[in-house]
C-alpha cells in the first residue's frame, strides 16, 4: 500500500489522502469477493432486491455529502454533482427491481422440457474513469449485484472519494461483507489485476479507447467477458429547417457540460451551409454566457478541468495556426481553468475534428445536404452519441438511422437515462449498460433439457 493525494481542481489544494492498493491487496480483495459470491448468488431474489433498495436509500440520505465530495474532488458543479449522486440512487432502485425479473425461457422440445437460466458470472471487476466517478461506477455495480455477482470496483486515481464513500454506504445498508468492495489504486496495478486474475470473470471498463484496447486484448487470454465504454467525437447536426435559436442556445451545454470531460460531448457541430453564419452569430452570445467559476456556487455552469496535466493536453489542441472563432470566460487565480472555446477547423484531418479533446473545445463546420451531413458525422472511428436538429420528422428518422452511434437525440441533447440502453458503436465501445437488459450482461445463459420420456 502507498499513500496518494487528492487535489481539488478548483483550488489546487490537497483535500484528502488515500491508500493505493498493491497487487497483494488487490488479490486479497478479489479472493474475498470470490468467497462471498456463493452466498450472494444463493440469496432469495427478493432479499437481494431489498438490500439493493436499502443501499439506494442510504445513498439518498447521503446525497448532499456525496455531491459535496465530488465538487471538492472532481470540480463538478454542485448541480451536476447532486444529479450524479441521485443517478446512483436511481440506478440502485431500478436494479433492485431486477432480481425477481431475471426470467429464463421455456422452449418447446420433443420428449421433455427445455428451460434456460441466467446464471451470475461470479466476481465482476469494474474500472472507472475520473470524469463521472459516481454514475459510471453505479451503471456497473447496480445490475452486476442485482444479477447475483460480487463486485470489486477500482475508481480512477484522481477521483476515489465518492467511490470509497459508496463502499461504506453499501455496508451500512446491510450488504454482506465483501459483496461490494472498493479498491483504490493505479490502473496498471489494480485494474490490470482484474484483467489477469482468473477469479474475476468479467471486466467492465470505462475510459480511453487506448486503454480499452489493452484491456480487451488482456481479457482474451482467459476469454474473459468484457464491457467497454470508451471515447467519443459526437456530432451535433443542425439543419437549416431547425429551430436555430434553440439549437444555438443549447449547443454549448451539449459540449461544455462537465468542462467537456464527457464521452458524449457533442464536440463537432455540423451546420447546414445556408444557415452557417447565422448559427455562429447566435452561438457566440450563448458561449460567452456560460458561467464558468467556483463549482460550489449554485449558479455556476462549468467548473475547472480535472488536473494541470489534463489542461496542458487540452491546450495542446490549439496550435498557433488554429482559427479560434470566439471563447467564453474563465476565472483568474488557482485552479485548472480553461475557457469554452469555439474553433473553425482547417480541414477534415484537423486533430480537433478527429481526436477526442475531452475539454471545452468545439469545432464548427458546414455541410451541404443530408447525405453530406451523414458522411461527415460518420467520418470518425468513434460512434457514441449525437444530436439532430430539424423540424422535418422524416429527415430526423432517416438521419438517426444512418448515423453510426449508440445514443442519439432529436431536437434535444439527452443521452443518458438509467432505464434506456447506453453504449457505443465502432471504437466507442462494446456491449451496453443500463436499460431493461442491464442485468443480463452480468449473466451466462444456461440451457437445460429434462427428459420426460419413460
Ligand atoms: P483512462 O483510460 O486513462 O483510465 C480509465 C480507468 O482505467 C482508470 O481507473 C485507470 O486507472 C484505469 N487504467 C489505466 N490503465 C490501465 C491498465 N493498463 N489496466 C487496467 N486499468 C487501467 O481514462 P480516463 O482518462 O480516466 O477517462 C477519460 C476517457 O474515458 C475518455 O476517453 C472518455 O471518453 C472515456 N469515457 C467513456 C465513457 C463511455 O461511457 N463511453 C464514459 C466516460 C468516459
Amino acid at each position: 500500500m502507498t499513500t496518494s493525494q487528492v487535489i481539488n481542481p478548483a483550488t489546487e489544494k490537497v483535500v484528502a489522502t488515500f491508500e493505493s492498493a498493491d497487487v497483494a491487496a488487490t488479490d486479497a480483495a478479489i479472493e474475498r469477493a470470490h468467497r462471498a459470491a456463493p452466498g450472494w448468488r444463493d440469496m432469495a431474489p427478493g432479499d437481494r432486491a431489498r438490500l439493493l433498495r436499502r443501499f439506494a436509500e442510504a445513498v439518498d440520505a447521503d446525497l448532499e455529502n456525496l455531491a459535496r465530495l465530488e465538487v471538492a474532488n472532481a470540480g463538478h458543479t454542485i448541480g451536476n454533482a447532486r444529479w450524479e449522486a441521485g443517478n446512483v440512487r436511481d440506478v440502485l432502485h431500478y436494479s433492485a427491481g431486477l432480481p425477481e425479473r431475471l426470467l429464463g425461457s421455456q422452449i418447446p422440445v420433443a420428449g421433455g422440457i427445455d428451460i434456460t437460466f441466467h446464471e451470475p458470472l461470479g466476481v465482476v471487476g469494474i474500472i472507472v474513469p475520473w470524469n463521472f466517478p459516481m454514475p459510471i461506477a453505479a451503471w456497473g455495480f447496480g445490475p452486476a449485484l442485482a444479477a447475483g455477482n460480487t463486485v470489486v470496483l477500482k475508481p480512477a486515481e484522481l477521483t476515489p472519494l465518492t467511490a470509497l464513500r459508496l463502499g461504506e454506504l453499501a455496508l451500512a445498508a446491510g450488504l454482506p461483507e465483501h459483496v461490494f468492495q472498493v479498491v483504490s489504486g493505479r490502473g496498471s496495478v489494480v485494474g490490470q489485476r482484474f484483467v489477469t486474475h482468473p477469479a474475476v470473470r468479467k471486466v467492465v471498463f470505462t475510459g480511453s479507447t487506448e486503454v480499452g484496447k489493452q484491456i480487451m486484448a488482456g481479457c482474451a487470454e482467459q476469454v474473459k467477458r468484457v464491457t467497454l465504454e470508451l471515447g467519443g467525437k459526437s456530432a451535433n447536426i443542425v439543419f437549416a429547417d431547425a429551430d436555430l435559436d434553440k439549437a444555438a442556445a443549447t449547443a454549448p451545454y451539449a459540449v461544455f457540460d462537465n468542462a467537456g470531460q464527457d464521452c458524449c460531448a457533442r464536440s463537432r457541430i455540423l451546420v447546414q451551409r445556408s444557415v452557417f453564419d447565422r448559427f455562429l452569430e447566435l452561438l457566440e452570445p450563448a458561449v460567452r454566457g456560460v458561467r464558468v467559476g467556483d463549482p460550489a456556487d449554485e449558479a455556476t455552469e462549468m467548473g475547472p478541468l480535472i488536473s494541470a496535466a489534463h489542461r496542458e493536453r487540452v491546450a495542446g489542441f490549439l496550435e498557433p495556426s488554429t482559427k479560434v472563432a470566439f471563447t467564453g470566460t474563465r476565472p483568474e487565480g488557482p485552479g485548472f481553468w480553461f475557457p469554452p472555446t469555439v474553433v473553425l477547423p482547417a480541414g477534415p484531418t484537423d486533430r480537433v475534428l478527429t481526436e477526442e479533446v475531452f475539454g471545452p473545445v468545439v469545432a464548427v463546420l458546414p455541410f451541404t445536404d443530408e447525405a453530406d451531413a451523414i458522411r461527415i458525422a460518420n467520418d470518425s472511428e468513434y460512434g457514441l452519441s449525437g444530436s439532430i436538429w430539424t423540424s422535418d420528422v422524416g429527415r430526423a428518422l432517416r438521419v438517426t438511422r444512418a448515423v453510426e452511434a449508440g445514443n442519439l437525440s432529436v431536437n434535444s441533447h439527452s443521452s443518458v437515462r438509467y432505464w434506456t440502453p447506453f453504449g457505443g458503436f465502432k471504437q466507442s465501445g462494446l456491449g451496453r449498460e443500463l436499460g431493461p437488459d442491464a442485468a443480463r450482461a452480468f449473466t451466462e445463459t444456461k440451457n437445460v433439457f429434462i427428459a420426460t420420456d419413460q
